[in-house]
Order: structure tokens, then C-alpha cells, then sequence
């Protein structure tokens, strides 16, 4: 894992507690490609999903677009869609427009969000809830694009994902190390990004701690980093 090559020495379990005396690390200048891993979707049953510039594996039910082939996803009509922010927020204008139709799009949409970019926010979750009337999950990547945190069916943050990354708060900024990147270690790393980690225990019952309202810091920590 990333802090056995950065050699770290930690205490076996508590590798938390060792990153805390570390300083935060500036964000990686570039996105760094990870090998794609495949796409977890929140909800169960048989959906035929559109990933749409995901740069996810598909595995069975999944199909993969890029974002200008919109015949091709307005043949294949999917249950679910799964897309970056920016992606999803256009294809919204579309549909709002009458330019764009998803007639089975019944079951969800996964948003994609990422450290390198926008979080999720309130006026988004409302634009994609009155274009499609669908639920709405997000999912949020790392710089390298594996997902460290996924939202649940019960909507109350997203749920870190463990073997992927340890997420803290270092005076108000959210400061990530990576478990899972390829070549430089990401430790620390700065978010620009607040928000808050919940350990209770979530209704879905999961056990994982939840990342909630996310926004941008504006520390002065934050400040000084600009
Ligand atoms: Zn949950």
C-alpha cells in the first residue's frame, strides 16, 4: 500500500494515528490513470446501466458511452446512468429543453464527482431531481479515479471506502491518503474541500464512516495553500 513505499512506519492497525503527526501535502498536479476497476452500483436487482465516460470495467448489464454519442445512449435507453457532474448536469439542460429524452430512465442516476473537480451540491441534486425525477448517488473518485466514498440508499453522506482511502480533517480542510493509487504516493493530500466525517452507525447498516457536506474551505490554511 502507498505508505509501505512512502516507508512509513506504523503501527499495525492504527496507521491513522501516524498520518496525523504528517503535514498536509499539496494535491496532485495531474490525475494519475489507475487501472479501471469495475463499477459497484448502490441498488440491487438487474438494471441496465449506462456508464457514460465513467472509464469504468463494464460488466454484464453495463454499457459504455462517451458523452457526444447521445443517439447511441437515446437508443439504448438504460435504467440508470452513470456519468461525471458536468456531464450529467448537461444532459439535464437537454432533457429540461426537450432536446434529450430517457424514457426508462426509472431507476437512478450514479453522479461522479471527484477531488480535481466540483463537489455535489444541493442546486445540482434539484436540477437533475426536476430534468429526470429519478434518485440521485454520488460517488466520489480520487485523483488517481478510483472511488473512495459512495453514497447509500439512505442519502445521508457518502461511505468511505476503506481499503481505498483514509480521509481526516486537518483544521477544517479534508486531507486524503490513498491506499490504492499507482506510482507517487498520495498522502495527505489537500482537497481545497470541508466537510464532515460521521462514525455513527449509518441506517443502511453499514459500519463505514460517512463523508457529509462537502463544500469548499475557506479556511485560512486554505488561503495561504492559493
Ligand atoms: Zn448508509
Amino acid at each position: 500500500m502507498a505508505l509501505d513505499r512512502a516507508q512509513i512506519r506504523y503501527p499495525e492497525k492504527s496507521p491513522e494515528r501516524v498520518l496525523s503527526s504528517l503535514p498536509p501535502a499539496a494535491a496532485p498536479a495531474q490525475q494519475i490513470r489507475i487501472d479501471s476497476e469495475s463499477f459497484r452500483f448502490p441498488l440491487a436487482g438487474p438494471v441496465r446501466i449506462a456508464l457514460v465516460e465513467g472509464k469504468f470495467r463494464a460488466d454484464k448489464d453495463m454499457r459504455e458511452s462517451t458523452a457526444d454519442d447521445l443517439d447511441w445512449l437515446q437508443s439504448y435507453d438504460p435504467d440508470a446512468l452513470v456519468a461525471p457532474l458536468d456531464i450529467a448536469l448537461s444532459l439535464a439542460d437537454r432533457r429540461q429543453r426537450g432536446l434529450f429524452d430517457l424514457p426508462n430512465l426509472k431507476t437512478a442516476i450514479v453522479v461522479l464527482t471527484s477531488f480535481a473537480t466540483t463537489p455535489l451540491a444541493d442546486h445540482h441534486r434539484d436540477l437533475l431531481w426536476k430534468a429526470f425525477g429519478v434518485p440521485i448517488f454520488e460517488q466520489l473518485r480520487g485523483w488517481g479515479g478510483t472511488i473512495l466514498a459512495r453514497e447509500c440508499e439512505v442519502h445521508d453522506g457518502l461511505h468511505i471506502e476503506e481499503t481505498a482511502a483514509i480521509l481526516q480533517l486537518h483544521e477544517e480542510e479534508l486531507l486524503v491518503t490513498e491506499l490504492a493509487t499507482v506510482g507517487e504516493p498520495i498522502i495527505r493530500a489537500r482537497t481545497g474541500l470541508t466537510g464532515e466525517i460521521a462514525a455513527r452507525l449509518c441506517e443502511c447498516g453499514a459500519t463505514t464512516p460517512r463523508l457529509r457536506n462537502i463544500s469548499k474551505v475557506h479556511s485560512k490554511a486554505a488561503r495561504a495553500a492559493a
